[in-house]
């Protein structure tokens, strides 16, 4: 059973899935963006914040302006074509590296974190299976944020943190059924940037999967 579906039967859930690159969200977590948009609970649907990072110069976040248009041409794809467009997904503006712990920080302890009925589930990729050093870098704060957040935040009990994985290698990844894998291959085309990766990672649009920290 996919860990989202286990959380699923008594909690509805918000998503922040931290990325190194726009189009990371989809090949790692499509299923969150499915069930967000189309699989609305007692409680409501789930939603998701895209949290972007970037690593390196301002003048990169620059030239990465059309993966974003990318991105965010998914998510209306997602409410127009799979949900009754709602507005619960969306994509924040890019904040640097040196302000992710901060910003992951600020927002477990914010007050909509700690009065919220929903389980946050804070998703980074995984810095165990990952191999873009970019990945592996922004990765590794996963663990930090988990670890501070468990010692120092009495709200931390409503939030859990998980891995995703883009190396379609990872142990707890698993191939989608034919109707999952079709979806996650149109959306995938809508990244057309990227229209290289997705020629020689077919895989990348077959297989998912997410562990919890
Ligand atoms: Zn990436």
């Amino acid at each position: 059973m996919r860990v989202e579906t286990f959380l699923k039967r008594n909690y509805q859930l918000h998503h922040v899935i931290v990325i190194p690159h726009y189009d990371d969200e989809i090949i790692g977590c499509y299923q969150l963006f499915v069930d967000a948009v189309s699989k609305p609970n007692k409680a409501g649907n789930d939603s998701i914040v895209i949290m972007p990072v970037f690593c390196g110069e301002p003048g990169v976040v620059e030239s990465d302006s059309h993966r974003r248009q990318e991105s965010l041409q998914a998510m209306v794809y997602f409410r127009s074509t799979l949900g009754k467009d709602t507005d619960n997904i969306g994509i924040c503006a890019p904040i640097s590296l040196g302000a992710l712990s901060s910003s992951i920080l600020g927002y477990i302890c914010g007050t909509g974190v700690r009065s919220s009925t929903k389980l946050n589930c804070i998703w980074f990729p995984d810095p165990l299976y990952e191999k873009h050093p970019e990945h592996i870098l922004i990765g590794n704060f996963g663990p930090l944020m988990s670890s501070v957040a468990t010692q120092n935040n009495p709200a931390s009990n409503n939030v859990l943190f998980g891995y995703y994985s883009i190396n379609m290698q990872a142990p707890y990844v698993q191939p989608l059924s034919c109707k999952e894998a079709d979806g996650k291959a149109r959306v995938c085309e809508i990244f057309t940037s990227q229209a290289g990766y997705f020629s020689s990672h077919g895989e990348a649009t077959r297989f998912e999967g997410r562990r919890l920290a």
